[in-house]
């Protein structure tokens, strides 16, 4: 048995990364601006297909500069996925606004339209729209963006895609990322592609990404001396990370491929287990497969979710709960939520029932066939003891 741990998701490098350092350092620009940054922006946008980007410090900082663009403020609401991670809604606290979480529906795992339809007639009948929506696209999945933008639209309230995980996604052959007022991506650690940590804000807005630029260099005036009329940010991205940022880029489409290849895997080898069943695709998408997630039915297969986990963990395999939600999470205790439907909660049911598998582009087939044997030997163990 091997010692060393699998993980769930770990950095890999293409093996380019080293030259653009090597640019920045040759040239001296070490700074959070430079060639790489702006080669990077470029490439990006030329990936999308979208008119503007800016690179940023964070996933978290392109979500905060985009409520502070769209006025978010003291009071305002801000509707949010509620099956996410944290990060997601960090910001509307930042902003001293009031998050109101939106339940998941099954087929994609992400926001629920109905839901999002119940929460927004109710706020329209109580004059209070959300200043914005963040719409999360979970472990590389789209969400059902012909429905929510449609109501976004009808409402007349901005939306913004929360595409921290689903970089390299399409939904109708139209990239992730492209579809709200502003869309985020970032290239932390565990992301599928990463520049160790990063993040980048995208829009059509040729005015606004201007604004995101001017907040995000602490929002100096055109001045000879240092003059701030507004508080803005310490939000750029390092050349020397812009750098490792443009190599992984070019190799995002193998990751994708990559990802799909070790979730296909997995799913030929475990779909057929009793209690087991894999986070679906939307028919005419297609998901940069991030994370492979599936849930595990106690009843059938013999194991929760959180046995399962532990197991792994004991075999050195790291494996994750699906986000909690969070509406359920202490820092979010007392506020709204609007379920699937009533008595119907479907974020609630995935964290109970979700695990996320390893899922690295760099995962050897050795690791992968580790934990399709850990996982078939303990559901074929436990489920037969169920049965007797
Ligand atoms: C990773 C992630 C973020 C935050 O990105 P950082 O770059 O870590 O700040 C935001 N939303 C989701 C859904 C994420 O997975």
């Amino acid at each position: 048995m091997s010692l060393s741990r699998i993980y769930l998701s770990p950095p890999h490098m293409s093996g380019n990364e080293q030259k653009y350092i090597q640019d920045a350092f040759d040239t001296n620009w070490v700074a959070p601006l430079g060639p790489n940054v702006d080669e990077f922006e470029k490439e990006i946008i030329n990936y999308l297909g979208a008119s503007e980007a800016i690179a940023v410090s964070s996933g978290t900082a392109a979500i905060h500069l985009a409520l502070s663009l769209l006025g978010v403020s003291k009071g305002d609401k801000v509707f949010c996925s509620s099956l996410t991670f944290v990060a997601s809604a960090n910001p509307i606290i930042y902003q001293g606004a009031e998050p109101v979480f939106i339940d998941s529906e099954p087929e994609t795992w992400n926001m629920s339209p109905q839901a999002l339809e119940r929460a927004l007639r109710e706020a329209y009948l109580e004059r209070n729209l959300p200043k914005a929506v963040i719409v999360v696209n979970l472990y590389g999945q789209v969400a059902k963006m012909d429905e929510i933008v449609s109501l976004c639209t009808e409402y007349g309230v901005p939306m913004i895609e929360d595409a921290a995980e689903s970089l390299g996604s399409t939904y109708k052959g139209r990239p992730s990322g492209t579809f709200g007022e502003f869309g985020i991506f970032s290239f932390n650690g565990n992301k599928i592609i990463t520049t160790s940590g990063g993040g980048a804000l995208i829009s059509e807005n040729a005015e606004a990404i201007k604004r995101a630029r001017f907040l995000a260099t602490q929002a100096r005036d055109p001045a000879q001396h240092y003059q701030h009329s507004v508080t803005g940010y310490n939000y750029r991205l390092s050349n020397i990370l812009a750098g490792i940022g443009r190599a992984q880029l070019q190799v995002l489409e193998e990751r994708v491929e990559a990802r799909r290849k070790i979730f296909k895997r997995y799913y030929q080898e475990l779909v057929h287990l009793p209690g087991v069943t894999f986070m679906p695709e939307l028919e005419n998408t297609r998901s940069n497969r991030w994370l492979t997630t599936l849930t595990i039915n106690k009843g059938q297969s013999g194991v929760s979710a959180k046995e399962l986990i532990e197991m792994f963990n004991k075999n050195n395999i790291e494996a994750r709960h699906v986000w909690k939600p969070l509406h359920l999470q202490p820092i979010f205790l007392n506020t709204r939520y609007y379920s699937h439907s009533k008595g119907e909660h479907v974020a609630e049911q995935l964290f109970e029932t979700g695990i996320c598998l390893p899922s690295g582009s760099n995962l050897l087939e050795d690791e992968q066939n580790k934990v399709i044997s850990c996982l078939k030997h303990t559901i074929q163990s436990m489920s037969k003891q169920g049965v007797e």
